[in-house]
């Protein structure tokens, strides 16, 4: 039983669950696989939707999706044995009449239902209401066999329904929740003339003017009512809509969210890093000036600004910590590239790390076409890389004789021993997780101060007073997933953002077809007269499941098929699953245009390059995400020639699924993707693991609540600035242990 004795706010709340009345060592445990500890976890582990067992619906007002108590007559039970077993009754509550049907059940039920009906007994009974093929129905219904005409008990409160885990039964929740609200509410009420005792076990850390000021209703009150909403509330308002009393709550979860991010930026921006000198008389060498000079085109507006916005934050002595936005084919490489010189040219390593061997092969090509003429070394290091070549690799890493250091996930791993590394970018971070971005700054920091107090020439003098300190890298982070600039405040509240709104001149926009697979024979056709026109072409096969081994059959797979239908086309085929040197070899010679058709899995979706292919194919274009589909895109349209994807569709598809497709005929747009993207499969899928705790808050929605950040935003700087003792319990109340990366 709860400890009826109140002693401190702190000590009642925190006190584990297993005070709780059901709640034995081993409860504990399955609690604690969702995070749930203390009575205060219990208090704020909100309810996902509800069940209305407040009152009796009668039969002829049931509505078909919709779930609902019901009670009456037991007039037939009958077991049937079709494909298999089935137990059927059917009830008749006076204003009409239900089916329920059990596919599951055993023997005993069966009889005492029978028994049931022979003695004219009723049942209480609840579930969802389905459309059956005679009358309505339920299946596998919770019910209670009663008396006739039975005066039945209904619940005083709507019945939550929570998030849970395997183990841990929605009824053990439920159960444990109810004890801490009832004690909350009897303290509630009790005190409402004292000074209220409940309000003081659930400290309210918003300051009360700034409650007033923005007419939130008080904590404890806004928590009793989600946990146990009166019969009379509105569910859909309260599930997501307007509720006052939800829109209390989500408000404080997204400032505790935004708080945190705060934090975490200021936290990484009190380390040390070195600031970069820009003025070029004090570098030996002018890399970056060189650099720009033999490319062969002008950056573009947008990508200059960005690069002067990097500039300004390397020239600081605590660790940049940027974001770049651009979509596809916006040309981050380059910007990139400029960024690693400024580090290389003050003595630094820069590292770049890419999601996939095919892109982290290519920037490899890239940066050593680029960096080579200017006496630069660059190391490479993948998970595929041979032991020798691998050994030599991380030498030149650990003696400093690699200025630029590219690789995959590898880069991370223990034996990686950076000699100074003074630029840390990721490429495509939604393809990351926030750890191993962590890890990669981890890294440069705990092997930068050298032992032998080695620095950069032109750092000899700061190294001399900070031998003990701790230097941390810059950062530099790449992403083609735009956001769109509420929902980049709230889950880039950590970094800075820079965006490249600019594509490179020249292009033409690639024109969207959407066609029914049925049409593939001519969609062939075309392909075929293209090639033999001296076009280039990707074929890329999908597949639903992230299998890795099955997309690659059915790559090679459609890779003999094609060849055997296109016998005078030179076809190639690259898969994730090909070696290294392979997959290598293919992507040369596409490039070299010795292959016109390319058949490839969506290992191509990020960053590959090839300017002269404008065609491209994507089948089962309806089982990938929309932000995924323009990523694909994005490869062709990189020349001057007009390009074209076809999305082809596996038939029947949906009304839905078909319009889908078609927001991408309509828009080249990335921004404009995205946001459609983001209405339709919600932030965790499409920013992928990194937005993991918005993706779990216990009750605010970013894209549903969106039209509170701005305002979410202004106060969490308000009590950053005023009331700084709030925000560690605001964030511990509300995001706890789960957000580790803030320790980082
Ligand atoms: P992404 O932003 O998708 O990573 P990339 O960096 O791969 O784009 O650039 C796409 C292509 O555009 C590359 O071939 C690159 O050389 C080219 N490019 C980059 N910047 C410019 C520019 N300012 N003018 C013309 N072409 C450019
Ligand atoms: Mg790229």
């Amino acid at each position: 039983m709860l400890h009826e004795k109140i002693s401190t706010e702190e000590s009642w709340l925190e006190q584990s669950i297993i005070v709780l009345k059901g709640v034995g060592d081993k409860m504990l445990e399955r609690f604690a696989r969702r995070s749930l500890y203390s009575l205060n976890d219990l208090l704020f582990h909100l309810p996902i939707k509800y069940q209305d067992k407040t009152r009796v619906v009668p039969i002829s007002e049931l509505r078909i999706g919709e779930s609902a108590l019901v009670t009456g007559e037991l007039v037939q039970c009958k077991t049937q044995y079709a494909r298999r077993a089935m137990l059927n009754c059917t009830i008749n509550d006076g204003s009409g009449v239900i089916n329920l049907r059990f596919f599951h059940f055993n023997k005993q039920q069966a009889t005492s239902l029978a028994f049931a009906l022979e003695q004219g007994k009723w049942l209480r009974f609840f579930g969802e209401v389905k459309r059956g093929r005679r009358s309505l129905e339920m299946i596998h219904p919770e019910y209670r066999i009663i008396e006739a005409h039975q005066l039945i008990q209904v619940d005083e409160t709507l019945t939550p329904i929570y998030p849970t885990t395997d183990g841990l039964s929605q009824l053990a929740l439920r159960n444990a929740i109810a004890q801490v609200i009832e004690y909350l509410k009897r303290h509630n009420i009790d005190a409402e003339h004292s000074a209220s005792i409940a309000d003081e076990l659930v400290h309210d850390l918003l300051p009360s003017s700034i409650r007033q000021q923005l007419k939130l209703p008080p904590l404890l009150q806004a928590l009793i009512y989600l946990h146990a909403p009166p019969p009379d509330c509105a569910v859909f308002e309260l599930i997501e809509g307007d509720d006052p009393y939800r829109q209390s709550l989500v408000f404080e979860e997204l400032l505790a969210h935004q708080l945190s991010m705060k934090c975490a930026y200021q936290k990484q921006r009190q380390h040390l890093s070195y600031a970069f000198h820009s003025a070029s008389k004090q570098l030996k060498n002018h890399y970056r000036q060189l650099f720009i000079e033999q490319l062969p085109f002008k950056l573009t507006s947008a990508q200059s600004r960005v690069i002067a916005e990097i500039a300004t934050d390397v020239q600081q002595p605590h660790p940049m910590q940027r974001l770049v936005q651009g979509d596809v084919g916006s040309g981050k490489t380059v910007v990139a590239a400029l960024a690693a010189l400024y580090a290389i040219e003050n003595g630094f390593q820069a590292a770049l790390m890419a999601p996939t061997e095919l892109l982290a092969e290519q920037h490899r090509n890239n940066f050593q076409q680029w960096f080579e003429p200017l006496g630069l070394n660059v190391a490479w290091l993948s998970g595929k890389s041979k032991v020798k070549q691998r050994r030599e690799a991380l030498k030149s890493i650990a003696d400093g004789s690699a200025h630029m250091i590219i690789g995959t996930h590898a880069l991370f791993q223990a034996e990686v021993v950076f000699n100074h590394l003074g630029l840390a970018i990721i490429d495509e971070q939604h393809r990351f997780g926030v750890h191993q971005r962590l890890a990669l700054l981890q890294k440069g920091q705990e092997l930068h101060v050298d032992k032998n107090g080695f620095r950069p020439d032109n750092k000899q003098s700061q190294s001399d007073n900070k031998q003990h300190q701790e230097f941390y890298p810059h950062q530099l982070i790449m992403t083609a997933t735009p956001i769109p600039r509420t929902l980049a405040m709230t889950a880039y509240a950590d970094l800075d953002c820079s965006i490249i709104d600019e594509l490179p001149p020249g292009r033409t926009p690639v024109e969207t077809v959407v066609l029914s697979e049925q049409r593939r024979e001519a969609v062939l056709q075309r392909v075929h007269q293209a090639c033999l026109n001296g076009r280039q072409a990707y074929w890329v096969c999908t597949l639903i499941e992230e299998s890795e081994v099955l997309q690659c059959q059915a790559a090679e797979q459609t890779h003999e098929l094609l060849s055997n239908q296109l016998p005078d086309l030179s076809i190639g085929l690259v898969h994730g699953r090909m070696k290294t040197d392979e997959k290598k070899a293919v992507m040369q010679s596409f490039k070299k245009a010795e292959i016109s058709l390319l058949i490839a899995t969506t290992v191509i979706e990020v960053g590959v390059d090839v300017p002269n292919a404008s065609l491209m194919i994507i089948e089962n274009a309806e089982r990938l995400g929309l932000s995924q589909l323009h990523q694909l895109r994005g490869r062709v349209g990189r020349g001057s020639q007009s390009s074209a994807c076809v999305l082809m569709y596996g038939s029947p598809l949906s009304k839905n699924g078909k319009a889908r497709l078609m927001t991408l005929r309509e828009t080249n747009d990335g921004f404009e993707v995205a946001r459609k993207d983001l209405a339709l499969r919600g932030p965790g899928e499409v920013l992928g693991t990194r937005q993991t705790g918005l993706a779990e808050m216990k009750i605010a929605d970013i894209i549903r609540d969106q039209h509170l950040i701005s305002r979410v935003n202004e106060l969490a700087q308000t009590l950053i600035n005023d009331y700084p003792e709030t925000v560690e319990p605001l964030i511990k109340r509300w995001i706890g242990k789960k957000m580790d990366y803030q320790n980082v």
